[in-house]
């Protein structure tokens, strides 16, 4: 399917004129570059697409921007689940694909700097000459660095390494008004100021566009453990979660899976984990746990550990997997959203609530699951308290009822509406409503400060 050309010949000619023909689209503009994976956000056709390749083209189009008045929608991989960077009626899309150098490796200081454009797949390739990775690991590896700052993207690792905030350093935005702030650098703590830098990570593309990311790397391990743990209950599998972080043995992944996600993802990526027909009929739900380490020893004693507190805390049976079941079962997780998509989820969410409320949470969910009719089945990042649901509920009134009561369960917990995908437009009418009044206004005080203009991403983020 294509569109037809909006943009007016004289929008069109200057932003040839500052990105040349090869880098402007006007016509034919697939819908894919309009929208991200979000299963509910609408979109408009953008009055064109642009491809930058340096910071002078950003400035310019800025410039352009706020002559003609069309709006900004940058845009990474379009990997968003919460139509982030969904385009929008006259408005510009600005994708980072071509802005995708990675520009130095520090290998003294384990630092990377990058353009915004960089995938996590690109990136990864080029650490693992060096022994080194990004340990930030959404589910989707094409996703840019850029759009991962945005969001301020989570991912299986993060019961470990923490998230995008906690590794991004540095950056450079291209502001509302032309200018470019620099922000952090290659160091670790600073006590100079506010810290813009994580301002702008989470901000959605709302508040001006990233244009260099500087990134603290990690050590690559070399050996690691998978276990798969089944449980009676979804209560007994969360409540193990503090008892196995208790013990300092540190998982890179602490997943669940319920027996539905774990049904449909291993039987969509064909494996057959020859688990007994007797624990599969009793198994309410499955932990995935995934060690690693440098040290042999080491990553054997932590699993003996592992196992005894998974035994006393009811697991049915405790699986430790060989490498190749190990990866296809983190693979098969990873892809669980396209599972969910493809037997036709009507929403996903990502709420995350405090650790120790997840048995609460989730029992509660399921009430409401019952009580409405709908089919909730689940998996997510146990260990960060961070819940992926796939709604399955085809009345659209119901539906957003439904969402409704299961975001607000979570922040009525102490939780938030987003852990990680963000709010996009999708979630904004639920955000909204559950978050804090006056979060909102020093929110729209800040994007008024920072884009006086309305120019980024109107619409999105800030209700
Ligand atoms: C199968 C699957 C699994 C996933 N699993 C996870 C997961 O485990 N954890 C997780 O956190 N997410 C997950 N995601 C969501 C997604 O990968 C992340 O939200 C990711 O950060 C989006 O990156 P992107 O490059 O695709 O950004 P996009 O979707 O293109 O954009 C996201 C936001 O970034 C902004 N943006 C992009 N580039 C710039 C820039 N240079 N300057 C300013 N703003 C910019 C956009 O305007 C938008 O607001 C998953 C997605 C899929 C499809």
């Amino acid at each position: 399917m294509t569109t037809t050309p909006i943009a007016s010949n004289s929008i069109r000619d200057e932003l040839i004129n500052i990105f040349g023909t090869e880098n402007v689209l006007t016509q034919d503009i697939t819908p894919e570059l309009t929208h991200d994976e979000s299963l509910t956000a609408s979109h408009e056709t953008p009055l064109a697409v642009v491809f930058p390749t340096d910071e002078e083209q950003l400035v310019n189009l800025i410039r352009l921007a706020k002559e003609k008045r069309f709006s900004l929608v940058p845009r990474g991989s379009g990997s968003g689940m919460s139509g982030a960077c969904n385009a929008i009626d006259q408005s510009v899309v600005v994708s980072f694909s071509k802005m995708n150098k990675i520009l130095e490796i520090d290998l003294e200081n384990h630092m990377a700097i990058i353009e915004p454009g960089v995938t996590l797949i690109q990136l990864n390739e080029e650490l693992a000459k060096h022994s080194l990775i990004y340990p930030v690991q959404p589910g989707e590896s094409s996703a840019t660095i850029g759009g991962n700052a945005a969001t301020n993207a989570g991912g299986m690792k993060a019961v470990r390494y923490g998230v995008t905030r906690n590794h991004i350093l540095g950056m450079h935005v291209i502001l509302e008004n032309g200018d470019k702030l620099v922000t952090g650098g290659k160091f670790l703590k600073s006590s100079t100021g506010y810290d813009l830098t994580q301002l702008f990570i989470g901000s959605e593309g709302t508040l001006g566009l990233f244009s260099q990311l500087t990134l603290k790397l990690s050590i690559k391990f070399k050996e690691s453990v998978t276990v798969l743990s089944p449980f009676k209950t979804l209560k007994e599998l969360t409540e193990a979660i503090p008892r196995i972080i208790n013990t300092g043995v540190m998982p890179s992944i602490l997943e669940y899976l319920d027996f539905l996600a774990i049904d449909a993802t291993t039987r969509s990526a064909g494996i057959d984990l020859g688990i007994p027909e007797t624990i599969k009929s009793s198994a309410q739900a499955y932990l995935l746990i995934v060690l690693e380490g440098n040290d042999s020893n080491r990553l054997e004693q932590d699993l003996a550990s592992l196992g005894e507190i998974l035994d006393s805390s009811g697991a049915l049976d405790i699986y430790s997997l060989p490498p190749t079941a190990g990866t296809a079962i983190v693979d098969a997780r990873e892809k669980a959203f396209w599972v969910a998509k493809a037997m036709h989820a009507n929403d996903i969410i990502d709420v995350v609530v405090p650790r120790s409320t997840m048995a609460n949470y989730l029992d509660k969910v399921g009430r409401i699951a019952q009580e409405s009719g709908s089919l909730i089945a689940g998996c997510g990042h146990v260990g960060d308290g961070n819940v992926h649901l796939s709604v399955f509920q085809s009345d659209p009134n119901k539906l957003h009822e439904v969402m409704y009561q299961i975001l607000k369960l979570g922040t009525d917990l102490g939780g938030a509406v987003s852990g990680e995908h963000g709010i996009g437009t999708e979630k904004l009418p639920y955000f909204a409503k559950l978050e804090n009044e006056v979060k909102l206004r020093i929110q729209r005080q800040i994007k008024a400060t920072l884009d006086p203009t309305n120019l980024f991403n109107p619409g999105h983020l800030i209700p």
